[in-house]
Order: C-alpha cells, then sequence, then structure tokens
C-alpha cells in the first residue's frame, strides 16, 4: 500500500506543486493520477521513490515513512517508467534489459534469462531483442522501457505518461497489454496520464488533481463517470 498523508510540495522558487493530498493506493491495484499538465502529476509520482521530497506531510510504502529508506534500496522496489523509454543506444534490447539484473546481482547468463522473459511478457521475441534501440519502433522502445522496469520483479511501478509519446494506435495496443500484464502481476501501479480516456480506461482508481496539485476527486471510473 501507498499512503499519500496531506502531502504538500513546495519547490524552492515558491512554486506549490502539490497542496494538502491524501489518498491510498491498495496492493495489487492500478491508480492513475490525471489532470491538466502542471497540476502536480509528476510532482507527487516522484514522491514515492524519492526523486522528490515533500515539504509537508509524509508518503509511506508498505507503511513506511519513504524519508527513513535508503533511496536506493527503496528503488529496487520501485519500477519506473518514463514518456521516451531512454534506453542505452549502444546496447542490444536484452543488453539494456538484462542490465537491471546484473545491477541486483546476477549472473551475466542469468541476468539475459531473466531480460528475455520480462521481454517475452511485453511481446518483443528474441529476433527484436538483437537489435539495437534505434532499430525500433516508438511503440517498442517503450514495450523495453516496460520490460526493463519490469526485469527487477518490483513490487511497485511508477509510470509516467508512458503512452504518450506513440500514435494512437501503438498507444490502445500499449493500454491493452498493460491490462493484461497487471491481470497476471497484481502490481501495486501509479500511472500518469492527461488523457481522461485513458484514465477510465487503466485505472481501478482515478485520482484526478486541480491545478496546484489540489486533489479534486479519487473515485473508481464507474464513479466518474455516474458524477
Ligand atoms: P504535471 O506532471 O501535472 O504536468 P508537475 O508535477 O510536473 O506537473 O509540475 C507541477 C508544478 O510544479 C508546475 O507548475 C511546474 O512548473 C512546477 N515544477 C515542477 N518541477 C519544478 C521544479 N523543479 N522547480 C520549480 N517548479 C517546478
Ligand atoms: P509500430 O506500429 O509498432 O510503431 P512501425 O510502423 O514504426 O511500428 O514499424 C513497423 C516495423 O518496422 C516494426 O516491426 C519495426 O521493428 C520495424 N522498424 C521500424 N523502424 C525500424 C528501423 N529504424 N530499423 C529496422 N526496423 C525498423
Amino acid at each position: 500500500m501507498i499512503t499519500f498523508d496531506n502531502v504538500g510540495k513546495r519547490y524552492p522558487d515558491g512554486t506549490v506543486a502539490v497542496d494538502g493530498l491524501s489518498l491510498e493506493v491498495p496492493t495489487g491495484t492500478l491508480t492513475v493520477f490525471v489532470g491538466p499538465s502542471g497540476c502536480g502529476k509528476t510532482t507527487s509520482l516522484r514522491m514515492i521513490n524519492r526523486m522528490v521530497e515533500p515539504s509537508s506531510g509524509r508518503v509511506l510504502v508498505g507503511g513506511r515513512d519513504v524519508r527513513d529508506e535508503d533511496p536506493r534500496i527503496l528503488r529496487r522496489g520501485i519500477g519506473y517508467v518514463i514518456q521516451h523509454a531512454g534506453l542505452f543506444p549502444h546496447r542490444t534490447v536484452i543488453d539494456n534489459v538484462a542490465t537491471v539484473p546484473r545491477l541486483l546481482g546476477a549472473s551475466r547468463k542469468e541476468a539475459r534469462a531473466t531480460a528475455m522473459d520480462v521481454l517475452t511478457r511485453v511481446g518483443l521475441g528474441k529476433e527484436l531483442a538483437q537489435r539495437y534501440p534505434a532499430q525500433l519502433s516508438g511503440g517498442q522502445q517503450q514495450r523495453v522501457g516496460v520490460a526493463r522496469a519490469l526485469a527487477a520483479d518490483p513490487p511497485i511501478l511508477l509510470m509516467d505518461e508512458p503512452f504518450s509519446a506513440v500514435d494512437p494506435v501503438v498507444r490502445k495496443d500499449l493500454q491493452d497489454e498493460l491490462l493484461r500484464l497487471q491481470s497476471v502481476l497484481a502490481k501495486t501501479i501509479v500511472l500518469v496520464t492527461h488523457d481522461i480516456d485513458e484514465a477510465i480506461k487503466l485505472g481501478d482508481r482515478v485520482a484526478v488533481l486541480r491545478p496546484g496539485g489540489v486533489l479534486a476527486q479519487y473515485a473508481t471510473p464507474e464513479e466518474l463517470l455516474t458524477s
């Protein structure tokens, strides 16, 4: 479970990005933060893995204040997927993914086996695994980004506009695949998007944020559609 307990974030220049955010993300569910650009979605997400520190309130992961955790250890349990996959251009797809288990102590052989396993889960086969990122389509690169986040088998996945940079047809495929994966993996996922349709399609719960990072509503998609 992830808990935001009356969380605020004011950046050093005085910008209030998040104000009084309280909500709970139950284990094994997918919560979406949705709202217009600049409303504090990314800031809220990054407070979960300590990329951003709250100015007030607390963020708890598994009941523990994240400030009491070593960020490196905290992040081993928290995968992070961003809009552009951020792959290493000079490494093949499989090596991009195998880097993660290698860093966690796996042998070269184990790491490649894990990498191939997660690549298969996101729909990428042996042939694509040998390519370099520039030889993949945008949608395929984004799949590699998801595979890399899954390679450490983290219980929590943070996804920041993961599908915004790909065209609408590919986006629909990736959304469908995330739902399929999630029905098997049941990770605790927090996904940020500015697209309300995506939020309603993907979320078990949807947190609607207003400018200034004020929570307007935290509801199931069904509740949102009928309110
Ligand atoms: P969103 O993800 O909803 O687009 P952000 O969390 O990125 O929103 O930003 C929320 C607000 O905080 C915006 O006004 C943004 O300009 C501001 N902001 C984000 N990062 C910083 C920063 N490092 N320093 C100052 N202001 C920032
Ligand atoms: P998508 O619909 O997934 O975005 P594209 O239409 O961009 O895919 O690409 C279709 C096919 O062409 C894919 O199988 C992809 O692997 C291949 N492809 C795309 N760009 C390149 C490239 N620069 N080099 C080699 N193959 C490519």
